[in-house]
């Protein structure tokens, strides 16, 4: 049985930066290209299986109220440190190892020294109703890899400089030669101690360690444009990680989720809302007053208008994504409400109605007294 917590060093409160700062200090001892011991590999992945859990929010609920045996039966097979999504573990070993970490695939035909994109990043916004149907500008706050400060990206602590690999002699790769009964075969390899830069840097910089990136907080000024619905991505250009060897920035990418609203329901570029008004409204005619996204507007009610009857506010919807002057409508759901406590009056007043009507309708005798008797009690 492997605990989580332990296996990362970490207290079981830890915050998410304490779990992603002990990762990376404890990935940097462990990983297989680095680290020689027998069981480097086993521990390896042992890691990136803790860490995948600890830093996901749900898996990390699940991890601590049921073990491991939880995630396996909610369905979170857990397939190793591989298995990492968009600005997963791939994105961390890029930055600490240079790319090309055998075996996961990636830039193996790439010379290690090539310029690099940084990668895109990814990052829920929440909205308000309103926020995502006009548009605002919005400060967030984000966290990306920056190319370190004290170093200029080289990794290098300050006037140095990196020294030829000594194991592959500045080729960046090695050559090994097997003997079997078959002969010998040679095969060519990535070097393993300097990744194939054929560099090698001797004093680190303190700051990065040897990086060349260090992972910054940053607030950034987001501009929302009007009509974003749930689910839209917003690009923001070069707020990525920082590229590697002069490459570009990658991209952040900014997933829209909008609140709910308890006036309106939303459907794509259409509002849709409910009026109540009273029965003589409904049988008149009226103007009532109803909310829309632009304040309070007059709605007309025709004459015999039924319960249910959906009346349109044209234009008053969502403006379109990307349009100046285009707009969706404002659907009113007309509801008639049945008055609850009538007043003497009102109450002779409906019995009227209901006599005038009475031949129209199949009815009830007790009804009928019931109508004569409010009827009745007026004139006494
Ligand atoms: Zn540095
Ligand atoms: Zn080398």
């Amino acid at each position: 049985m492997s605990d989580y917590y332990s296996i990362l060093e970490i207290e079981r409160n830890a915050s998410k930066d304490e779990i992603k700062r002990a990762f990376r200090k404890k990935a940097r001892q462990l990983h297989p290209d680095v680290n020689k011991a027998p069981d480097a590999e086993e521990k390896f992945k042992e890691l990136g299986k803790a860490y995948e859990t600890l830093v996901d929010d749900d898996k990390r609920a699940i991890y601590d109220r049921y073990g491991e045996d939880g995630l396996q039966n909610s369905g979170y097979t857990n397939q190793g440190p591989f298995d990492f999504g968009f600005g997963g573990l791939n994105d961390i070993f890029e930055s600490f190892f240079g790319g090309g970490f055998g075996g996961m695939g990636g830039f193996e035909d790439e010379s290690p020294n090539a310029p690099r994109r940084g990668s895109d990043l990814r990052m829920n916004i929440k909205l308000k109703f309103e926020e995502a149907i006009f548009g605002i500008e919005k400060e967030i706050k984000i966290e990306h890899l920056e190319k370190c400060e004290m170093c200029h990206g080289t990794g290098c602590k300050n006037g140095t400089t990196p020294i030829v690999c000594p194991t592959c002699k500045g080729h960046g790769r090695i050559q090994q030669t097997t003997r079997t009964a078959l002969g010998s075969f040679t095969q060519v390899t990535v070097c393993p101690h300097c990744n194939g830069t054929g560099q090698k840097i001797e004093q680190p910089c303190p700051k990065c360690h040897g990086v060349g990136r260090v992972e910054t907080e940053k607030t950034i000024k987001v501009k929302i444009p009007q009509g974003v619905d749930n689910g839209a991505k917003i690009r923001i250009s070069g707020e990525g990680d920082c590229g590697i060897n002069g490459g570009l920035n990658g991209d952040l990418y900014l997933v829209v989720y909008v609140e709910e609203s308890d006036k309106y329901i939303r459907d794509g570029y259409n509002i849709h809302s409910k009026v109540e008004i009273t029965m003589p409204q409904a049988v008149l005619g009226d103007e009532v007053k109803v909310e829309t996204l632009d304040g309070e507007k007059l709605l007309k009610i025709p004459p015999s208008t039924q319960y249910g009857k959906v009346l349109t506010l044209k234009y008053y919807g969502v403006p379109l994504l990307g349009s100046n002057n285009k707009r969706g409508d404002h659907f009113v759901q007309v509801i008639i409400k049945t008055p609850t406590q009538l007043s003497d009056e009102e109450k002779k007043l409906y019995a009227k109605l209901y006599e005038l009507q009475s031949k129209k309708h199949v009815h009830n005798d007790s009804i009928i007294d019931k109508v004569k008797h409010v009827l009745g009690s007026g004139k006494d």
